[in-house]
């Protein structure tokens, strides 16, 4: 841990972030994140492995690796979520599902929340924490918003569409009505490899 700190994401100076410190919103040159050819192999800057991170988060974390390995049985990118109600209980779990259902909103995420409000029969999702594998996007970020999650606890940093402290910060914005905690980073090794495992023989392909 800390030893691939080679990302260019200083340190929140507004000491807005919680948990493993997330940078503030725009601090990630966008052309620089748009240039790196594997945004998620270096973004274990200072991952949260360590005993700050709660076991129930790592634990929650491994549920949504499990999920992310289930999405490559159907082709999709490798991203898992579950949600978590407040007394810590598995509420729903969810998968990366935009190829096999030919939904482009079918993140992990969305289809996590979905779930979670269906099982609490209430769309608001109050004192409930999501756990992605990934960074979410400007659309999961909003649903995590809409749904006012609680937390938000991520694994690996996406620099070049990441909406919870990289490219923008939507779910700390202090403009909007509801703010979301963050933990970044948990286990975050193990989910950039997964995407980076996908996405090698792509490349590879690609260039042949
Ligand atoms: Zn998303």
């Amino acid at each position: 841990m800390g030893d691939d700190d080679r990302v260019s994401v200083p340190s929140s100076p507004s000491g807005r972030s919680r948990g493993c410190g997330v940078p503030d919103a725009g601090s990630v040159d966008p052309d620089e994140a748009a240039n790196r050819s594997e945004h998620w192999a270096d973004r274990g800057r200072a991952g949260c492995e360590g005993p700050a991170v709660p076991p129930a988060d790592l634990r929650a974390m491994g549920l949504a690796l499990h999920e992310a390995r289930e999405a490559l049985r159907t082709g999709d990118v490798p991203v898992g979520a579950v949600v978590l109600g407040p007394d810590g209980a598995l509420l729903a779990t969810g998968r990366n599902a935009r190829e096999v259902t030919g939904d482009p909103t079918a993140h992990a995420e969305v289809l996590a929340l979905r779930a979670a409000a269906g099982a609490r029969r209430d769309r608001h999702l109050d004192g409930c924490t999501l756990v992605v594998t990934l960074e979410p996007c400007t659309m999961c970020a909003g649903a995590l918003l809409a749904a006012r999650v609680s937390r938000l606890v991520f694994g690996a940093w996406d620099v070049k569409a990441g909406a919870a402290g990289s490219v923008r910060d939507v779910v700390r914005d202090i403009r909007l009505p509801h703010r979301v905690e963050v933990v970044a980073g948990v286990r975050s090794r193990e989910c950039s490899q997964l995407l980076l495992d996908f996405f090698r023989p792509l490349r590879r392909g690609s260039r042949d």
